[in-house]
């Protein structure tokens, strides 16, 4: 079987690709490959950061990899927080820690969106502050060229956490056509529908093309 470098170390991530590949590739993550390098990601979108990271691993190892990269573009922030969604507390001057980091993202996005006085409606008597969308793109170098895979679900920000599944923005997504945020519906209702997945099964339909 031929090798592909998942240029991560996120043991979830590293699962359910492998749950999607694994039949057609060794799937080996950064780890797996000696490389416990912090690579940078320094570009201005989520294209450029996810072939920053498969690049490197091209450059150092020699490996044919694919790396990606996501975050939440709400509509009422011209598209933030973005490739900065990870960041964004930090960003905004507030202290954070591992532990507190998502807690404390959704509590600047929720104070940024509430000083816009939405009129949106509600949700399951939560407040709409603004239409979202998550987005994951999925760079890839395979047999010389670089390809992309995006994937995306749109839904709305409301004003309440509410669940206690999953990480980061989950808590206060409702993706459309459902009631309950992401971190209420849980990881296998997500994992059917999420911007994330929906990269992972365009990149496993180029495969199921290629002879
Ligand atoms: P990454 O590129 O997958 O590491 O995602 C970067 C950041 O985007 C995360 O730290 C989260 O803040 C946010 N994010 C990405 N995907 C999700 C998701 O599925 N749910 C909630 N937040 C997410």
């Amino acid at each position: 079987m031929e090798t592909l470098v998942f240029a991560s170390n996120n043991a979830h991530k590293l699962e359910e690709i492998r749950k999607i590949l694994g039949n057609r590739f060794v799937i080996k993550s950064l780890k797996e490959i000696g490389c416990d390098a912090d690579i940078p990601e320094t570009g201005k979108t989520f294209e450029a950061n996810a072939l920053q990271k498969a690049e490197y691993v091209k450059e150092h190892y020699g490996l044919d990899c694919f790396a990606d990269d996501s975050g939440l573009e709400v509509d009422a922030l011209g598209s933030e927080p973005g490739i900065y969604s990870a960041r964004y507390a930090k960003m905004h001057g507030r202290k954070v820690t591992p532990e507190t980091r998502d807690d404390i993202n959704m509590d600047v996005l929720i104070e940024r969106l509430e000083n816009l006085k939405p009129n949106l409606g509600t949700i399951a008597e939560a407040r709409i502050l603004s239409t979202a969308q998550f987005r994951t793109c999925i760079a890839l170098i395979y047999k010389g060229e670089t390809h992309y895979f995006n994937g995306i679900v749109k839904g709305n920000i409301i004003d309440q956490k509410r669940g206690s599944e999953g990480f980061g923005y989950d808590p206060i997504f409702v993706p459309e056509g459902y009631n309950e945020t992401f971190a209420q519906l849980g990881s296998e209702t997500k994992n059917g529908i999420s911007h994330r997945a929906r990269a992972v099964m365009k990149l496993a339909e180029f495969f199921s093309q290629q002879s």
